[in-house]
């Protein structure tokens, strides 16, 4: 446990937790005392971490209603209180514009976009009965930028800063805070394809740092926002991205 544990008694789900970004905030959450619930499509994937991390595991795909509601059910009955969700879980798939299918577009909608939504609107009665709460949102620089080129992943990201900014609204009065964390190009397996091939290349070229970002730059972020060292942040989004400026 760190010196100063941030989130001590604090608990956590975080979705899409059994692999990169998701599994360090699982990783970083425990360390600051908080207990956390690993939500991912396998249950196997989630329990690795969730071991790893002396928490519980939940298998649900994100974009299910049913299976989600099934997830918040569980936590409702089993653990009662829950403090932070983090919506983590997400998909790219690269393809430029004229290639994108129709079941392209809709996988990253639904998993990117309504997985957060459903999750989100799930969590609210239990944090409304709390009168607090914090959710975060894994969005992306795509969605900020419009681009680099992944359109429908892009949308999906831009989609989801809106939305927390309207779940802000509906959680002000309830002392729910919701924020988004947009992070640059960040060494995972979602990225290391991109990043080995050329298109990757172009894109830590477009930061000042000139290097992509590790899973610790985004989870130090998250911990940030989960904590209650700062109580009057809500409807933001805060961006690790290496100085990013994407003129191409
Ligand atoms: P990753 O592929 O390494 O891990 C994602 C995890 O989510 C996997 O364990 C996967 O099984 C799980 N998952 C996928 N679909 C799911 C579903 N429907 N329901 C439940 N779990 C599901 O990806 P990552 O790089 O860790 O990305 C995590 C989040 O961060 C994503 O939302 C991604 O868009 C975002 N992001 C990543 C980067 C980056 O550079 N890596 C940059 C910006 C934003």
């Amino acid at each position: 446990m760190a010196m100063q544990a941030r989130l001590a008694g604090k608990r956590a789900l975080i979705t899409g937790g059994g692999a990169g970004l998701g599994a360090q905030m699982a990783r970083r959450f425990h360390e600051e005392g908080a207990e956390v619930l690993v939500n991912d499509l396998r249950l196997e994937t989630a329990e690795a971490v969730a071991k790893e991390v002396g928490g519980s595991a939940l298998a649900a795909d994100v974009s299910d209603s049913g299976a989600v509601r099934e997830m918040f059910e569980r936590v409702g009955r089993e653990f009662g209180r829950l403090d932070v969700l983090v919506n983590n879980a997400g998909i790219n798939k690269q393809g430029f514009m004229p290639n994108v299918t129709e079941a392209d577009w809709d996988e990253i909608m639904d998993v990117n976009l309504k997985g957060p939504f459903l999750c989100s609107q799930e969590v609210f009665p239990i944090m409304e009965k709390q009168q607090s709460g914090r959710i975060i949102n894994i969005a992306s620089v795509s969605g900020l930028y419009g681009g680099p080129k992944t359109i429908h992943y892009a949308v999906s990201k831009a989609g989801l800063i809106t939305m927390t900014q309207v779940f802000a609204r509906y959680g002000a009065e309830h002392n729910i805070h919701v924020n988004a964390i947009a992070p640059g190009i960040i060494e995972t397996d979602l990225t290391r394809d991109e990043l080995r091939s050329g298109g990757g290349g172009v894109v830590v070229e477009m930061t000042l740092l000139k290097r992509p970002g590790q899973v610790e730059d985004v989870s130090s972020a998250a911990v940030f926002l989960a904590s209650d060292s700062q109580n009057y942040m809500t409807g933001q989004t805060i961006s690790p991205n290496g100085g990013s400026y994407f003129t191409r």
